[in-house]
């Protein structure tokens, strides 16, 4: 049978994603996010919606979703650990609205709503909803991040944000035969250097600015990459501190090891690191040699403070892990060696340093996962940079969407 598609967002850019499936009377939303830009950017409105899914907590997919569950009644498939972390997330997305007063883009009552909507499903479950079978499939990207495969006369995957190469926290993803995929870009033209490479820099670099009597500030992201750094330095003998809201997703990542691939190691980071949890620790941290801390952007979050007290110390270092969005305080500081803090430009006299620790399979990962796949349709998304997969994709019927025009696919 033939299903009408529209991307909401996210289509052509790594941000506010959000797609809808509609056919047979039904109509499905996949995702709902929102860019985190100051002020927020969200996707265009859902129409009416019967079933969401949601394949990750990470804002960009998940961060809308209570707008549309929150006040339609529509059940919300997804695992129970990015449920829990999405709702986070939403939570948080809540406090920065009222902060910055921006215009809430839903009440905590919808949240509430959203939590009791959720129909927790596990990889390699199967469920029916009207006519479609739909199965979960492993994404391998952060614990807990799934792509969805949904059967009728053919079968069609969405893949979220995937990797499909193991890392310390999640294994890869398995490509999966099917007749149209929906796949992410996110690095479309680039390749990562190889990771036990990256690795080896990055702790040697920990190293000699340990040596020379610097600090180590290692800005990450809440949710995955927090994680994956702990679970490198682990069997580090420094004195080493974790801030900010990854030490709340540490713990609930913990409480579903099923999504873990090694639940012993991580739980040995944990101990390994002191958590920041008042004032006082805080000050003890500062003074410490290694800090992992949100925000992974330099943006918010309990890192401006440390940035604050160690700018003006050569010794010390500011290792980025992760993407820096334009506009944001991490883009500052790699393109002029700045941030913004309470509203006033300072220098950062700390040496920078940037590393590819990044979680999405790279263009030629995701070259070799679509082959696999072996699809007569690939609908690219979720890049800015989804042409430059054209030369190497001319055996298949590239579909590349933009946000707010509908397609049509046999499914
Ligand atoms: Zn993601
Ligand atoms: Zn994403």
């Amino acid at each position: 049978m033939k299903m009408k598609f529209k991307f909401l967002g996210g289509a052509d850019m790594v941000g506010r994603m959000g797609m809808t499936m509609e056919g047979n009377g039904m109509t499905a939303l996949i995702e709902y996010g929102l860019s985190p830009t100051k002020p927020p950017e969200y996707p265009i409105p859902a129409p009416r919606i019967d079933y969401a899914f949601l394949t990750h907590a990470h804002l960009d997919h998940c961060g809308m979703i209570p707008q549309v569950c929150g006040k339609n009644r529509c059940d919300l498939f997804t695992t129970p650990l990015s449920a829990e972390v999405a709702e986070i997330m939403m939570y948080d997305t809540l406090k920065i609205a009222k902060a910055e007063n921006y215009i809430q883009p839903y009440s905590a009552d919808d949240i509430e709503r959203t939590m009791k909507a959720v129909v927790p499903m596990t990889y390699d479950d199967e469920i029916t909803v009207d006519h479609l079978d739909v199965t979960m499939l492993d994404a391998g990207h952060i614990p807990g991040a799934a792509m969805f495969k949904f059967d009728c006369d053919v079968s069609t995957i969405y893949s979220g944000d995937i990797h499909t190469e193991s890392q310390r926290l999640v294994y890869g993803a398995k490509p999966c035969d099917c007749t149209n995929l929906f796949i992410e870009g996110t690095y479309g033209g680039r390749n990562h250097p190889p990771r036990k490479e990256t690795e080896a820099a990055f702790l040697a670099k920990i190293e000699e600015v340990i040596d020379r009597g610097g600090t180590v500030l290692i800005p990450c992201f809440a949710v995955g990459r927090t994680q994956e750094i702990m679970l490198l330095l682990r069997n580090l003998d420094y004195e080493m501190w974790v801030d900010g809201m990854g030490r709340s997703v540490t713990r609930l990542f913990l409480d579903y090891p099923e999504y873990i691939k090694d639940v012993k190691h991580l739980k040995a980071a944990k101990r390994k690191f002191n958590e920041v949890r008042n004032t006082n620790s805080r000050l003890s941290a500062k003074k410490g040699q290694i800090i992992v801390t949100t925000g992974g952007m330099l943006d918010g979050g309990p890192v401006l403070g440390y940035l604050n007290y160690l700018k003006d110390d050569p010794k010390s270092a500011v290792l980025l892990v992760g993407y820096q969005a334009e506009d944001t305080n991490g883009r500052l500081l790699m393109e002029q060696g700045c941030v913004k803090i309470d509203g006033e430009v300072v220098k950062v006299e700390c040496e920078l340093q940037k590393y590819d620790f990044s979680a999405h399979a790279d263009h030629n990962q995701i070259v070799e996962f679509i082959k696999a796949c072996d699809p007569d349709n690939v609908i690219m998304m979720h890049s800015e940079t989804r042409d430059m997969f054209l030369p190497d994709l001319e055996d298949y019927n590239v579909i590349l969407p933009e946000t707010g025009v509908e397609f049509e696919l046999d499914v």
